[in-house]
Parts: structure tokens; C-alpha cells; sequence
């Protein structure tokens, strides 16, 4: 699960490309332009949080949460943890708070990565950041990573299981 990290092709997909710098112009193209503007991926980025659990007996990191971020406008994040995490629910609550009460109306580029970097070890741990275009909403994302880890039977049966 490595396609994540440093793949910045957020550009117009080729098929637009092409249907847009056609010579002939005609209106059918640019239907079909903005056609597929509206089919571009919509793309979201997450990444696990986990739980160092028996510190001093048998060590391990176990998998408590997920962080969605949304293509934005705004603070399109989303952070979700399993049942009996509300300690740490709340933490993460807390940066979306300080975000607000300092006014900042979009989360920076590097929002994902910076709370990954700065997590301490002895707490716990973010995963790698994964890039999908698999979910429609950070919602159906957090949902479907969280039931992977959940205590409970089954899977969630949204579209990006098949
Ligand atoms: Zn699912």
C-alpha cells in the first residue's frame, strides 16, 4: 500500500485533455468536458492511528482509529476511533477545537503528515498515509477502515469491499 505519499497527479485526467485541445472545438466536446469534470476521482487520504498496549509486559501496536482527510474546501476532516477509545476521541476532537479557535478555515497541506510525525512512540503510532478513491465521503471512509479492526463480525458492505 505504498501508491500514497509523494504522487501528486491531481492533474486533469488525459481523456479531458484531450476532448478540450481537440481542434474542431463544437459544442458536443465541451459537453463532454464537463462531463467527465464531473466524474474526476474524488480523493481522499487517511491514515490509521494505533495504541501502544502492554508497555511493559508485551509490548504492540494496536489499531484504534482512523484519520479521513477530505479534498477540502474547509476542515474536511474526519477522525473516528473504536468503542473505548473516548480519551483519545477527545484528544483528536481538541485539534479540530484549536484549529477553530485560532481561525484557521482550511487544514494545511500537511496536516495528515505532521500529526504522524509528531506522535509520540510511547502512545502510539499513524501508519502510513494511503491515497483512495474508493469512498464518497471521509464518513464511508473512516467507517469501512474502522470496521476492518472492529470486535464485531462482518464487514461493512459499502462498494469499496468488493
Ligand atoms: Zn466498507
Amino acid at each position: 500500500m505504498d501508491r500514497n505519499l509523494d504522487d501528486k497527479t491531481t492533474g486533469e485526467p488525459r481523456d479531458t485533455e484531450r476532448v478540450t485541445r481537440g481542434s474542431e472545438g463544437g459544442s458536443w466536446k465541451r459537453d463532454l468536458s464537463d462531463h467527465l469534470a464531473g466524474c474526476l476521482p474524488y480523493r481522499l487520504r487517511y491514515m490509521l492511528e494505533h495504541a501502544l498496549r502492554d508497555r511493559d509486559t508485551n509490548p504492540r501496536y494496536e489499531p484504534i482509529g482512523v484519520w479521513v482527510q477530505g479534498p477540502g474546501p474547509g476542515l474536511d476532516i474526519v477522525m473516528e476511533y473504536l468503542p473505548g477509545n473516548d480519551e483519545v476521541q477527545e484528544e483528536a476532537d481538541w485539534v479540530i477545537n484549536r484549529l477553530v479557535e485560532n481561525d484557521i478555515k482550511s487544514l494545511p497541506d500537511d496536516f495528515l503528515e505532521y500529526h504522524r510525525a509528531t506522535m509520540s512512540p510511547y502512545r502510539g503510532m499513524r501508519g502510513e498515509i494511503v491515497e483512495t478513491e474508493d469512498y464518497a465521503t471521509p464518513e464511508e471512509c473512516a467507517a469501512c477502515v474502522l470496521s476492518r479492526y472492529s470486535d464485531r463480525p462482518g464487514h461493512c458492505d459499502c462498494l469499496a469491499d468488493r
